[in-house]
């Protein structure tokens, strides 16, 4: 072996390295680990597997690099560009918002109403990654999704996760929650809307401050695009048709009262797995 080559960092030394440099962060391990597979192009069971290979003089810079990166707060998903969601890989960038478990609560919601449906007509308001369509989509392949979403630069990141992962059509449509809708009707209208208030300190202290704002605060209570959905929905859905959105931990109570005052039934707010009240879904009946 030439003294250079043996000089050089196993991928265990640098899994350790990244760990020791990434000591503020809570998944420091796992983090180190993503990382190398993903400048070495491989997966964690690699990182293993291949412990004691040396990492080439490039590849340890590009690892640093990320390291730095990660250290700097910058969520892991962003910078590996991939959050699983409903167990698939989901490409995100930092124009959309990450997809979190606790919409898979949302996701649920939403299929359980679909249940007794045959062909159901969905939309997803705001649908940057594509996660809540996607998600649906993989279990509903008789569905027809309609994924809407303002912002051109998250469109694009749908469009790249709908073609890996949709099992249904799913149509893409930039707008404006449900402006321009009015010509549809649907059997279930889901959003994970934002709604962090807009003087919430959480986005500039937290790694969400990396994620678009667009996608997260909404208005000086945090309830305004829900407002705007509840408002708008009942219009558009089908007789019998259901309104899903998440929300704040400490919002259920309003989204309930507008989903009153807006003549849904059946409001029922679920909690996510942290006991948080998360999701809030009412139907409309009549025409
Ligand atoms: N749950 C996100 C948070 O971390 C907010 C997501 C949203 O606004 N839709 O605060």
């Amino acid at each position: 072996m030439r003294p250079s080559e043996s000089a050089r960092n196993s991928v265990a030394n640098l899994v350790r390295l990244g760990e020791s440099l990434l000591r503020e962060d809570s998944n420091a391990r796992l983090d180190a680990e993503l990382l190398i597979a993903h400048v070495l192009g491989c997966d964690r069971v690699a990182v293993y597997r291949d412990a004691e290979k040396k990492v080439s003089p490039h590849h340890e810079q590009a690892f640093c690099e990320l390291v730095s990166l990660r250290s700097s707060g910058r969520p892991i998903a962003q910078i590996i560009g991939i959050q699983e969601f409903w167990s698939l890989p989901f490409v995100v960038d930092e124009n959309v918002l990450i997809p979190r478990p606790e919409t898979e609560l949302l996701v649920d919601l939403g299929l359980a109403h679909l249940r007794s449906l045959d062909a159901p007509v969905i939309a997803d308001m705001g649908t940057g990654s594509g996660a809540i369509a996607v998600a649906i989509s993989h279990e509903r392949p008789d569905a027809t999704i309609l994924a809407v979403e303002r912002s051109i630069a998250a469109l694009a990141i749908a469009q790249r996760n709908c073609a890996r992962h949709a099992r249904s059509p799913i149509y893409l449509v930039r707008g404006n929650w449900l402006a321009g809708l009015r010509n549809y009707q649907f059997d279930l209208i889901i959003a994970n809307p934002p709604y962090v208030a807009s003087g919430d300190a959480l986005i500039n202290t937290t790694s969400i401050r990396f994620e678009p704002k667009e996608a997260l605060l909404s208005g000086l209570d945090g309830l305004e695009a829900i407002r705007e959905l509840v408002a708008g929905a009942g219009q558009a859905l089908k007789s019998g048709g259901m309104l899903a959105v998440e929300h704040g931990y400490n919002q259920a109570m309003h989204v309930r009262t507008l989903f009153q005052q807006h003549g849904f039934c059946d409001i029922v707010t679920e909690r996510d797995l942290a006991g948080h009240e998360r999701a809030t879904s009412g139907r409309i009946t009549g025409s």
